[in-house]
């Protein structure tokens, strides 16, 4: 049995991952320490004979006994309201982390993938964003404690492949949502659906003109997979190029939900991006993938789960008006 140590495994994706590998018959070792993710995520998983749990902070030495053939790192905080909270982490995550889990792959001369991001590119000025752009990050403001440590993820990751020859991947991860976001994390699509349920305004950022691309879970999993198990070790885009303004989005969320409210117009974050669409050509050619879930039928299973959450979750106050992080 091929045996895989996932980070970030109580998070959104690191769970969704989880649940994949268990299901190709792989031993899978979740690790995580609860920063923003939820030990209710893998609840399921608790039972079964595939699936044991390590709760630990990967900026910590990482110790795993035994053998080990791949690492799956998606540890970090991934809202932009999360990482405003906890920059520090979110740099060493990003950074100490990485560093710790490439020095266990080596050691165990395992496969790793590395989970990026599209804020790689930053506030992007080449539109679509291919995989050779390099970038338009502001490096000392808010968002560039994650654009940051996750640009320099990507490089020592890649001298690790040229230094000491070890087998590495890299996904650059467009916008993906799904159930198990949490519902308070800041997030565009959880704000959007906990606010349509509990009935209030939806707060958008700015005018509204920004683009985003929505890549739904099971797509971007099946993506991760073709990915780790292909041989390419560049980094390669991995999200939904269908393209919409958050306005156009809110009003889509309202449509959905049927809620009575209407938008309001709160302030733009500092570098937020503009525009994002993922030119996802190198993933069709070189893993034969391409999104397979419309949005509307994906947002249709996020919003029946985030309905299917407790009174007590959905007016958690925490992050419950996301303008008073913004900016600070
Ligand atoms: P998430 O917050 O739901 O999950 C992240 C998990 O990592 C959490 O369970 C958290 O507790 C854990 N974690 C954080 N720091 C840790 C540490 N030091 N040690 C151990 N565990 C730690 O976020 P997500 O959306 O599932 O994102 C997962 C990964 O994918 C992140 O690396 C993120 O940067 C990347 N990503 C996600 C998206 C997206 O749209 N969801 C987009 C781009 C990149
Ligand atoms: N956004 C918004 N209202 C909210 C939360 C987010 O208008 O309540 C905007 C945000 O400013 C950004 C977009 O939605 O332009 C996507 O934000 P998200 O936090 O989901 O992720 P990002 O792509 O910025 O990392």
């Amino acid at each position: 049995m091929k045996k895989v140590l996932i980070t970030g495994a109580a998070g959104f994706l690191g769970s969704h991952l989880c649940d994949r590998f268990i299901k190709e018959g792989y031993f899978v070792i979740g690790m995580d320490n609860f920063i923003t993710g939820d030990k209710k995520n893998l609840h399921h998983l608790k039972p079964n004979p595939s699936f044991e749990f390590i709760e630990h902070d990967v900026t910590q030495f990482v110790k795993i006994d035994g053998k080990l053939d791949y690492i799956l790192h998606f540890a970090s905080p991934a809202s932009p309201i999360d990482y405003l909270k906890i920059p520090i982490q979110t740099l060493k995550v990003g950074s100490l982390g990485t560093h710790n889990l490439l020095g266990l792959a080596k050691a165990k001369k395992a496969r790793i993938l590395i989970a990026s991001t599209s804020e790689v590119y930053g506030d992007p000025l080449v539109h679509p964003q291919t995989e050779d752009y390099y970038g338009n990050v502001n490096t000392i403001g808010p968002r560039g404690v994650y654009d940051e440590a996750k640009r320099f993820q990507e490089s020592i990751t890649m001298a690790y492949h040229r230094f000491h020859g070890l087998d590495t991947r890299i996904v650059r991860i467009f916008n993906t949502y799904g159930p198990r976001m949490r519902l308070n994390d800041g997030r565009v699509i959880p704000a959007f659906m906990g606010q349509a349920l509990r009935g209030e305004d939806l707060t958008i950022f700015g005018n509204g003109m920004q683009t985003r691309s929505f890549c739904y879970v099971d797509d971007q999993v099946e993506g991760i997979y073709r990915l780790l198990l292909s041989d390419y070790n560049k980094p390669i885009n991995i999200g939904n190029p269908h393209e919409i303004t958050i306005k156009d989005f809110a009003e889509e969320i309202i449509k959905l939900t049927g809620t009575e409210q209407k938008v309001i117009y709160k302030e733009l974050p500092v570098d937020d991006p503009m525009q994002r669409q993922p030119d996802i050509s190198l993933a069709k050619e070189l893993l034969n993938w391409e999104p397979k879930v419309g949005r509307e039928e994906g947002m249709k299973k996020t919003f029946k789960y985030f309905k299917s959450l407790s009174k007590e979750q959905l007016y958690k106050s925490e992050h419950k008006d996301f303008s008073n992080y913004i900016n600070k």
